[in-house]
């Protein structure tokens, strides 16, 4: 979803022109050094390694060779620093010999701002001389060895020279990755940083689907629990661990989806009042539409945990025991109840809505996923989670109403003057469905139309001054 917005994709790269069998060199035989060599190797490169100690560093990807440091530089042009940071000043009496070379540092940290520089700007400083490009850092040795997967098919560069620049990302499009060019060394900070965030888009979305599932779990122990045991004298306590949970995951669920639209219901208005789309966002509204995609699946969890609650229902002590109950209690007293038309209606269609909203759910899911997504063009992407998401919207927020029928009319719905759960779920999407289907009248829908093109309103009282003052 929210794509690095101001990377430039390298040019497609002619693979064909690289020449056969290049010497690459690689200094370190570690980790990353022997997964890189590996993969080199199977791409038609030659590879020689530098190493401290070229006799007793173990095995070796077959078909390489290692080296002493100086030795294993003296052919290759290009050189990988498969070192850590800390080791770098090894390179330093090297310095003439690597220079006019193009160095890659593929080096991280253990946490960000460890030092004051970039290792990539601090090793550029050691050996002036040389190119140093900072590359292949965000990929770990083992997606290296595996060759690349969806999740981490970018190889993100940076460096000051653009030849080393073009020669590296040749290298890493030969080998599958496609190539990020973030610009000059002074990214490379930004790059360093990249592998040690932790799942960076997902903490808010995270913090809110905590904070809204424990709210509603408290608010249902009241009314569920609580109430039963302090105004009727009744322990329902077992209900937390199916009825609770089994209330509380669809009403998230619902909100969370909700909350994927609204910041776009919002982002509409504030141009149609604004009468521009050339006006920035407030940040708040920019970070809630960057996480949309992590609330959306935040929310298909939770609806499938309910799907799968739902499903166990039939099996429950309780039930199949206040079933039986009900089914004696008639044939004791003779009694038997008229079929309800209404009934049947009402509870085939709040399933059936449940059905259609869930599988459309499953829909968004499926699309959001990297490798789905890339296979759509931008229309039929926007298509799915724009249109299909307002129309999965509308039977989960049908599926609730269709839920609570009538059972707003009845006074001992509200439990200690509390509206149930499932009521207050429905605001946010109500509110949301409505503006959206104000969005939608012809007027509106024509002016954001125009406004999203370019077109500006201009304000007349400006317009005046400066006609004034041309
Ligand atoms: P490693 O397994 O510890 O290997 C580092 C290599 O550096 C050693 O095998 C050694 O090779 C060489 N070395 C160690 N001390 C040295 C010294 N004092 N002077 C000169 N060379 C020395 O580390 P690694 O996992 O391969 O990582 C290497 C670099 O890649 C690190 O900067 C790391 O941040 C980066 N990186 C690693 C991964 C990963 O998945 N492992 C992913 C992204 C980036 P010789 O014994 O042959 O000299």
């Amino acid at each position: 979803m929210s794509e690095e917005p101001d990377s430039v994709l390298l040019c497609s790269v002619n693979t064909a022109a690289v020449p056969r069998h290049e010497l690459l060199c690689i200094f370190g035989t570690g980790d990353l050094g022997r997964s890189l060599g590996q993969r080199l190797l199977q791409c038609g490169y030659k590879v020689v390694y530098g190493s401290r100690r070229p006799g007793s560093c173990g095995s070796l990807p077959a078909g390489t060779q290692a080296l002493s440091h100086e030795a294993a530089a003296q052919h290759a042009h290009l050189i990988f620093i498969c070192v850590q940071r800390e080791h770098y000043d090894f390179m330093e009496p090297l310095a003439p010999q690597l220079k006019g070379k193009v160095l890659v540092d593929v080096s991280n940290n253990l946490k960000k701002n460890m030092y004051t520089d970039a290792n990539a700007e601090y090793l550029q400083r050691l050996i002036p001389g040389a190119h140093v490009v900072k590359a292949f850092n965000t990929l770990s040795a083992w997606a290296l060895q595996n060759g690349p997967a969806d999740a981490n098919r970018q190889v993100y560069l940076c460096g000051n020279n653009a030849e080393a620049k073009q020669a590296v990302a040749e290298i890493a499009t030969k080998m599958g990755f496609s190539v990020l060019d973030r610009g000059s060394l002074s990214a490379a900070r930004e790059l360093e940083d990249f592998p040690l965030q932790l799942f960076p888009g997902w903490r808010l979305p995270i913090r809110l689907t905590i904070g809204l599932t424990a709210s509603f779990f408290f608010y249902l122990l009241l009314r569920d629990v609580l109430y039963s045991y302090i105004a009727q004298q009744k322990d329902m306590s077992f209900r937390i661990m199916v009825s609770l949970a089994n209330k509380v995951f669809p009403i998230v669920s619902l909100i969370l989806l909700s909350l994927c639209y609204l910041p776009g219901i919002i982002a509409a208005f504030l141009q149609l009042y604004r009468g521009t789309k050339y006006k920035r966002f407030p940040d708040w509204l920019d970070r809630w539409m960057l996480c949309r995609k992590q609330l959306g699946l935040l929310a298909l969890a939770f609806a499938s945990l309910h799907v799968l609650y739902t499903l166990i229902i039939s099996f429950r002590y309780y039930v199949r025991f206040r079933l039986a109950a009900h089914t004696i209690s008639q044939i004791r007293e003779n009694k038997t109840s008229p079929f309800d038309t209404t009934m049947a209606w009402r509870t085939d269609t709040y399933y059936s809505m449940g059905i259609i909203g869930f599988g459309f759910y499953l829909l968004l899911g499926i699309s959001s996923l990297p490798s789905v997504s890339n296979a759509l063009s931008w229309r039929e992407f926007s298509f799915i989670q724009s249109k299909l998401g307002y129309i999965t919207l509308f039977f989960c927020t049908f599926h609730t109403y269709l839920y609570g029928w009538d059972r707003f009319l009845y006074p001992s719905t509200y439990k200690w003057f509390t509206p149930p759960g499932y009521m207050l779920s429905l605001v946010v999407p109500t509110v949301v469905l409505l503006l959206k289907l104000l969005l939608l009248l012809p007027c509106v829908d024509r002016s954001l139309t125009r406004i999203r093109q370019g077109w500006e309103r201009t304000d007349p009282e400006e317009e005046s001054m400066k006609s004034l003052l041309r």
